[in-house]
């Protein structure tokens, strides 16, 4: 069986090493010519490392261990409303969130697959399919058939047009900066904490990650025609700080950040179907998650687990396989999704009386009680529950 997938991202490239572990013949379709650093870094929960570990590719993960021991968060106002200790709340999802540099995590995948299963330069402009195989086309006119095209191509995915002409994509009413600075440009923060501070419709993030760096990101409640897309997005970033400590102010519009981004978020509507016949969906391309509970690279290798097992025990039927791969993964994304717009609503205010109450009532809070419903999604059961679904359907 050969598959093709067409781009390069997290999603891809997880998915063009677990086929070669297990055996399945791939190629890697890239649009952009090199691996862009497009900044900032991702959160990866328990269980998208622990489904890394189960397909064999734990050893990507090994350069960005990083001891994290807990959270600080400080209220609008500069008052600390809320620090607690991660231990217990990590004895309950059964592992750590690891914070990773996205390039770097993109690199480490690639040299862990080989460059030679990539193909760059190679925009994807349409697919097409008969019967007996699935064909990918490019804007260089070339074209390549696969027993199966896999669409990896994020967000604004060509290849899921080829299933769903109509994508839907709708404006969360959320902008986004982020950025990776080293620790010694920020030498008042802990290198083994979490920090976060509130603000008006907006919060500030701070997560230690490998290589004595923190990387962090700032959603901000805004109007889309309020958002300066053009230009490094500076001054609209200082503006948008200046009511934060001096500190933060200075981390945020530090000109050591490397990569500093800034981009408006959208969100991508239910889609009908994430397969049709010989062509699958998966990560962003299938399904989008805000930025704020950074489950959007977990669900992604949590999509390719589900695929890989469906696959590797070989496919009679494949147009039956990958609906069935489609059947196992949509309720848990959209339970996913569901919790993330929930969370979305009760951390961002953009009014300073009700950001003045959750603040007040953070103090009695726990991290076990904000991710009450979240722990059942990312334990080591709702893992194992997944693995046997997937293992018990293969056709
Ligand atoms: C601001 C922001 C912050 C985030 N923070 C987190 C976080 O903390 N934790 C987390 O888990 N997730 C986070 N996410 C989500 C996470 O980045 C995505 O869910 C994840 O990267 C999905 O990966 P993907 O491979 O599906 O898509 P992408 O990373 O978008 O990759 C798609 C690839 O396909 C290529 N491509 C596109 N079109 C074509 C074409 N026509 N032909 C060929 N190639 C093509 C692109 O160039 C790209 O390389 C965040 C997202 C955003 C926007």
């Amino acid at each position: 069986m050969k598959i093709v997938i067409i781009g390069a991202g997290i999603a891809g490239l997880t998915l063009g090493l677990a086929c070669r572990r297990a055996g399945i013949e791939v190629e890697i379709y890239e649009k952009a010519h090199e691996l862009r650093n497009i900044g900032g870094g991702i959160l990866l929960w328990p269980h998208g490392q622990r489904y890394l570990e189960w397909l064999g590719l734990s050893s990507c993960l090994t350069p960005f261990s990083v001891p994290i021991k807990g959270c600080r968060i400080i209220g609008h106002q500069g008052q600390l409303i809320f620090s607690e200790d991660y231990a217990s709340f990590y004895s309950l999802i059964e592992g750590e969130i690891l914070p990773v540099d996205r390039h770097q995590l993109q690199h480490t995948l690639l040299n862990a697959l080989g460059q030679s299963y990539v193909k760059l330069g190679k925009p994807c402009v349409a697919i097409q399919q008969d019967e007996h195989q699935a064909h990918a086309i490019f804007a260089d006119g070339s074209q390549v058939s696969a027993d199966i095209i896999v669409g990896a191509d994020g967000i604004h995915s060509t290849v899921r047009k080829s299933l769903n002409e109509e994508a839907c994509l709708a404006y969360t009413e959320h902008c986004w900066w982020g950025g990776i600075i080293a620790q010694q440009e920020v030498p008042h923060l802990s290198p083994h904490e979490v920090f976060m501070a509130m603000g008006v419709g907006k919060m500030c993030v701070v997560w230690p990650t490998s290589g004595q760096r923190f990387m962090w990101y700032m959603p901000v409640k805004m109007p889309l025609t309020s958002f300066v897309q053009k230009g490094d997005g500076l001054s609209q970033l200082q503006a948008l700080a200046a009511d934060w400590p001096l500190a933060i102010q200075a981390m945020l519009t530090s000109p050591y950040n490397a990569k500093r981004f800034h981009l408006p978020i959208y969100n991508l509507a239910p889609q009908p179907h994430w397969t049709l016949n010989r062509v699958v969906l998966i990560g962003d391309a299938a399904h989008t998650l805000g930025p704020i509970l950074g489950q959007g690279a977990s669900q992604a290798i949590e999509d390719v687990f589900a695929l890989t097992l469906f696959l590797q025990h070989g496919v009679n039927d494949i147009p039956a396989t990958l609906r069935q791969y489609e059947h196992c993964r949509r309720a848990k994304y959209q339970r996913m999704a569901d919790l993330e717009n929930q969370t979305a609503s009760m951390m961002l205010h953009d009014k300073r009386e009700t950001l003045a109450l959750f603040e007040q009532h953070a103090k009695d809070l726990d991290l076990m009680t904000i991710y009450q419903d979240l722990i059942p999604l990312v334990d080591e059961s709702a893992c194992r529950q997944l693995k046997r679904r997937a293992g018990a359907c293969v056709i």
